[in-house]
Order: structure tokens, then C-alpha cells, then sequence
């Protein structure tokens, strides 16, 4: 009995001590590639590249920028979501022991696999601008081979927009975002207060006057810095539900085969439209229409 009370004594200062230390805070990291410094082709976009395995590096030093950021101010239990391509560009070796990555498609969230109601905010890196933006670095959204667009409640949105309503969904804000001027700017507009890093100025599609890798990276770490500083001002993006989607496809064929699915209507040649209850729904569902086989 004795022992045991001193035991207990000697647990209380300890118990007391670790209720004290501020729990670190989740945030959550999404990664693309187009927006990242350096990247203008499809020569280092994908694995026959001849500047892949590089841009695979300038990748990963953006998401160690973006997590020397975001430590800058306390400590944070990180997850990182490789969200393009095959989902496994991220050189998960050179990142800190103790983050976690989400590799591999597909997956329901897509872009935001692994984000729950328990992140305090998200970091948008490397993203690019949407398909009907002009003269942005490979701007599309979603799929730039067989979409023609992606609306919600009757805007047209980039994947930033698009993952920033899938984000406010959980009441997660989205806190920072780089890429060209046009990525930035795009998500600054219709989500006000998130901070930004413009890493590239877009002359069109495939070219840009682009920083080197070590000036963005250095952007990027004391943007979200920033950002983080002033979480508590950054609202979470919330948009109306139901949400009306609509989509457009290259093909008409692939329009006229997405009308088959239930909720989806021929809006017009090239696009299907419906509402759906709210955007994991939405997003499950772009995911396999996106997806048919070619025709
Ligand atoms: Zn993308």
C-alpha cells in the first residue's frame, strides 16, 4: 500500500508535466507537381522524363520547406499526400522520420486522402491553375487528358478550389498554397485569406520564368510560416450543399456515358450535371468518370 502510494506520488509531477506540454497540431500536405519550381513540361512530370527524377527533388525540398514552416511555429504531427501522377513522386526517404505519406491511386479522397475533422489546417504545394484558366502552367483540372472542367454550384474551380470545399467539409481551412501566379491567385479569389508563394510567372501552357528551386523553396518556408502564425484569422471553405456539379469531358462519348450513371444528366455535348449531398460524395464519383476506359 505504501509502495503504491509512493508510486503514485512520484506519477503525479510526471502526469502533471506531460498535461502541460501543448499537443503538437496535425496539419496536412498536399503535393502536385505541376506548380512546383522548375516544372513546365512533361519532361519532368512523369517517369519517361528526362528531368523527372530532378523534379521529383524540387518536390520533395517544397514539402521540407513546407514543414520547416510549419514547425517554425511548435511542434506538428505532418501527413503528406502525394497527389500526382501515379501518386508515388515524393522521395519518401528525404523527408523527416517522423511525417507520414500517402502514396498510391486510386483512394477516396484523392488529392486529400488521409485529412479528418482533427487537422487545423491544410497546405496546398505545387498546384496548378484550372482548365479554363489561359496561359497557365499545365492548367487543368483533375484529369488533363479527358476532362473539360469541373463546376461547383456554377463556378468553374481548379483542384485547389475544388480540394479547399473538400477540406472545409471536415471545417479543415486550407492555410497556404504554392505554384505559377495563376494557381495562386485563382485560389486567393474565391477563398480569401490563404497565404501564398508565386515560384513562376506562366507565359502559357508548357513555359515560364521560373525561380530556381532554392529561391521557392525559401518562399515557400516562410509563406506557410506566415500562414501558420495567423491560423486562427483563416476560415474554412465552405460551400453550399447539396452541390450542384457539373463536368466537362473531351470526348462527347465519355459525356454520354457519364449520363448513364444515376444523378447524372447530359447538360450539354461535352458535359454531365447533378447534385449530390457533398463533395466526398462528389469526389468518389469524379474519380471513375474520369476514369472510363478510352473509347
Ligand atoms: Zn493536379
Amino acid at each position: 500500500m505504501l509502495k503504491q502510494l509512493a508510486a503514485l506520488l512520484l506519477c503525479v509531477p510526471v502526469t502533471l508535466a506531460a498535461q502541460a506540454q501543448p499537443r503538437p497540431r496535425k496539419v496536412f500536405i498536399s503535393v502536385d507537381m505541376e506548380g512546383i519550381t522548375g516544372v513546365v513540361q512533361p519532361a519532368q512530370l512523369g517517369p519517361d522524363g528526362f528531368e523527372y527524377q530532378r523534379a521529383r527533388e524540387w518536390m520533395t525540398g517544397e514539402v521540407n520547406a513546407a514543414i520547416a514552416g510549419i514547425r517554425a511555429s511548435g511542434p506538428a504531427d505532418i501527413v503528406v499526400c502525394d497527389s500526382h501522377g501515379n501518386g508515388q513522386s515524393l522521395l519518401i526517404d528525404k523527408v523527416p522520420d517522423d511525417v507520414q505519406i500517402v502514396r498510391g491511386f486510386p483512394r477516396p479522397m484523392e488529392m486529400m486522402q488521409g485529412l479528418d475533422d482533427t487537422f487545423a489546417a491544410a497546405v496546398f504545394i505545387g498546384y496548378h491553375a484550372s482548365e479554363w484558366t489561359a496561359n497557365a502552367v499545365r492548367g487543368h483540372t483533375i484529369s488533363s487528358a479527358r476532362l473539360l472542367g469541373v463546376r461547383l454550384n456554377g463556378a468553374e474551380v481548379s483542384e485547389g478550389i475544388y480540394n479547399a470545399a473538400l477540406a472545409g467539409q471536415f471545417g479543415v481551412p486550407v492555410a497556404f498554397v504554392s505554384g505559377d501566379r495563376l494557381a495562386v491567385t485563382q485560389l486567393q479569389k474565391a477563398v480569401p485569406g490563404v497565404e501564398g508563394a508565386i515560384v513562376k510567372e506562366p507565359y502559357g501552357y508548357h513555359s515560364a520564368l521560373t525561380l530556381t528551386p532554392a529561391r521557392g523553396q525559401a518562399l515557400i518556408r516562410e509563406g506557410v510560416a506566415r500562414a501558420m502564425g495567423r491560423l486562427s484569422s483563416i476560415q474554412p471553405y465552405r460551400v453550399r450543399t447539396p452541390v450542384d456539379l457539373e463536368v466537362g469531358f473531351k470526348l462527347t462519348i465519355d459525356a454520354e456515358r457519364a449520363a448513364f450513371v444515376p444523378g447524372l444528366t447530359r447538360s450539354d455535348a461535352h458535359s454531365v450535371k447533378g447534385t449530390f449531398q457533398d463533395m466526398t460524395t462528389i469526389t468518389k464519383l469524379l474519380q471513375v468518370i474520369a476514369n472510363l476506359e478510352a473509347p
